[in-house]
């Protein structure tokens, strides 16, 4: 690039735009961050409400393959902005981590707001403008950034590098609602069409089941679908079934329904017993009982799960140890179809990575980049996305730099 670069546009005010802003107002450049939104951080606030699953403390090898196809894009930036440097980064904000029992970090307050406090009073000592309820709009003739702002009002900016970090199309009222994709197609930027990730499934419950058992949920389980295993949890919904357990298999759940319309999804409810050793249980505790009581005494079965049981086996099941044992360790749900998009935690889809040059830089339009989860990248929950937002928030914003 020809022109030194001094002035930057980040658009966007989520973990990702904000990290951009951060790294590039601390090396002293002019730093604005755009946001449609009157506050910022939405999404990493609604994070919170979950107790903010920062990022995780697996191996380096595994944590990278959680990001799938996109594995290979997504390492070398998170070589660059690792898991340890989240955490430093976290608690140079005042905010303690620890690691969950599922490996999983969280800070000590298990919500967003103190960091995000802390984090914008960081960036305003910095001396980043936040200019909020601007509206990306795309690029004038001039070539100048258009921002719609109240009433019919537009404003214009000209920075020298602009940074586009706009989020996916799930929870819209958050602020990100994937507007900015028919923005980009317009300009020739590849696309993959939004899918929902990390989302529920619509399962056809029995009314009685429906009505007693959403909202509970289903811990230590394991959940199998087309040669895959998740150990977790997950929870009844009314509309069928969410959680940890089943967002790490549902990018794989939407792909198959979206080609088959239904799939079937295999429940272990005991996962730390073999079949013989829960049969033997059941045969020795069997005499007299009702299966209910059979099942919840001799393999603490809850209500919830002895009535999966039957939504997947039939009201009668089996009188035999050893077909009781095998419908416990294998109960099919039936998922009719990927919950809508806007409840999903996060997008699949978006700007394709082959539209990136390594520093994020979109190669069809130099000067702009795009970070965070507006690309198309997905990864289950376990921190896997605010580290891919934040560290790709770091590499653009690198990449910014060394252009100067
Ligand atoms: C309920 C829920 C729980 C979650 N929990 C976790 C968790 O525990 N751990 C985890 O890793 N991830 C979690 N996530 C996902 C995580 O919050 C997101 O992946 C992350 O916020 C993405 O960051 P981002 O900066 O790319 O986009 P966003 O956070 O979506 O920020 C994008 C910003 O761009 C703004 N914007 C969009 N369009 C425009 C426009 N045209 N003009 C101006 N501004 C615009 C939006 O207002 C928004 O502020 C959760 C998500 C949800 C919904």
């Amino acid at each position: 690039m020809s022109k030194s670069i001094e002035s930057v546009a980040v658009i966007g005010g989520g973990p990702a735009g904000l990290m951009a802003a951060e790294v590039l107002s601390a090396a002293g450049l002019s730093v604005v961050v755009y946001d449609r939104m009157p506050t910022l951080g939405r999404k990493l606030l609604m994070a919170g409400r979950g107790g903010l699953n920062l990022t995780h403390s697996e191996d380096f090898a595994a944590f990278v393959t959680r990001y799938g196809a996109a594995a290979e894009r997504l390492t070398p930036l998170i070589e660059a902005f690792t898991p340890a440097d989240l955490i430093a980064w976290a608690e140079a904000l005042g905010q303690e981590t620890f690691i969950g029992s599922s490996g999983r970090v969280f800070p000590r307050a298990l919500k967003a707001s103190p960091l995000l406090r802390a984090w914008l009073a960081r960036l305003t000592a910095q001396g980043v403008e936040f200019r909020t309820r601007r509206d990306w709009r795309g690029w004038n003739e001039a070539g100048d950034l258009v921002f719609g702002t109240e009433g019919d009002a537009v404003e214009t900016a000209c920075p020298d590098a602009t940074i586009l970090a706009l989020g996916g199309a799930s929870w819209p009222r958050l602020g990100s609602n994937g507007a900015w994709a028919q923005v980009l197609a317009q300009r020739g930027i590849e696309l993959a069409p939004f899918q929902p990730a990390n989302s529920g499934f619509d399962v056809a419950w029995s009314e009685m089941f429906r009505t007693r058992f959403a909202g509970h949920p289903l811990k230590n389980i394991a959940l199998s679908f087309g040669g895959r295993t998740v150990r977790g949890e997950a929870m009844i919904a009314d509309y069928g079934i969410e959680g940890g357990a089943v967002y790490a298999l549902s990018a794989d759940l939407r792909e198959a329904i979206s080609r088959t319309g239904a799939v079937t999804l295999d429940v272990d409810l005991r996962p730390d017993l073999s079949r013989p050793k829960l049969a033997d249980r059941l045969h020795k505790g069997g005499a007299g009982q009702s299966t209910t009581n059979l099942l919840r005494k001799t393999a603490s079965l809850t209500p919830a799960e002895i009535n999966l049981l039957r939504e997947g086996h039939g009201i009668e099941l089996p009188k035999d140890p050893g077909a009781l044992a095998r419908a416990v360790k294998s109960t099919p749900i039936t998922l009719s179809a990927v919950r809508p998009i806007d409840r999903a935690i996060s997008t699949a889809g978006g700007v394709k990575l082959s539209n990136l040059d390594e520093g994020l830089m979109l190669l069809a339009m130099p000067g702009v980049y795009a970070v965070g989860e507006m690309l198309d990248w997905e990864a289950p929950t376990g921190g896997y996305l605010l580290q891919g937002a934040f560290a790709s928030g770091v590499a653009a914003a690198r990449a910014v730099l060394s252009q100067r």
